[in-house]
């Protein structure tokens, strides 16, 4: 049992790039007893958690750089699976889904009072290592949520976090036609909602990198309507009848 599942003093890795809200949280978790490290970007966070084991960390979304979504996949890829509390700005469902699906334990939404803080790293604490989330798989497509990694059978296939997003929402309903808005909603952020084609880019993005060079054709367009993944990953063209 580590100290933060007694209840008592964790070691705290705090991951924010503004200052005041860096230093307030270090202070605060400080006077509550805790050790706290403090990094200002996701490399330093990701270094380091390579030489302390913390019992929680403290990550905000925002970050210069490699965000917050990417600090916890990476750490995860790494098999590292202490509970992470994400931090954001933004009050969007979409930022939710995606933390919790990438493998944080908690989801906080700026501006929050530190007691609500306080009480949720106690619980996380408590609650000790995360669960893994399920792999989402159709076919030999494969995505991980946890490591944020995808396969079209053992060739893993990298991606723009903006084509994750779109694959990712697609594969949680194989079978479902998913409207624009829908997808939008999921991937996008209210600022660049602006851009009429912006689905059908990555789209088209999206399927040079996971259909063509595989001769599948997983990602179908069902006219009117939006987009729906083939529950069997899609078939390769020339069996497609
Ligand atoms: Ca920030």
């Amino acid at each position: 049992m580590n100290a933060g599942q007694a209840g008592g003093v964790m070691r705290i890795l705090v991951v924010e790039d503004e200052p005041k809200m860096r230093s307030l949280l270090r202070r605060a978790l400080a006077e509550e007893g805790h050790a706290v490290d403090v990094a200002a970007d996701g490399e330093q966070a990701l270094a380091l958690t390579e030489v302390a084991a913390f019992d929680a960390v403290v990550l905000d979304v925002m970050l210069p750089g490699t965000d917050g979504f990417e600090v916890c996949a990476r750490l995860r890829r790494r098999g590292l699976w202490t509970p992470v509390l994400m931090l954001t700005a933004r009050d969007a469902v979409a930022d939710r889904v995606r933390g919790l699906d990438g493998g944080a334990d908690d989801y906080l939404t700026k501006p929050f009072e530190l007691d609500e803080l306080l009480a949720r790293l106690r619980v996380l604490a408590r609650r000790g290592p995360a669960p893994r989330p399920t792999v989402l798989q159709a076919g030999d497509l494969r995505l991980d949520p946890a490591t944020r990694q995808v396969w079209r059978g053992t060739v893993e296939i990298a991606l723009t976090s903006k084509e994750y997003a779109l694959l990712e929402a697609l594969l949680r309903h194989p079978g479902t036609v998913l409207t624009r808005d829908m997808l939008i909603e999921h991937c996008w952020d209210l600022a660049s909602r602006s851009h009429s084609n912006v689905i059908e880019v990555h789209i088209r993005a999206l399927r040079d990198k996971i259909d063509r060079p595989f001769g599948t054709a997983a990602i179908q367009t069902v006219r009117g309507a939006g987009y729906r993944l083939r529950r069997d990953g899609g078939t390769p063209l020339q069996e497609a009848r």
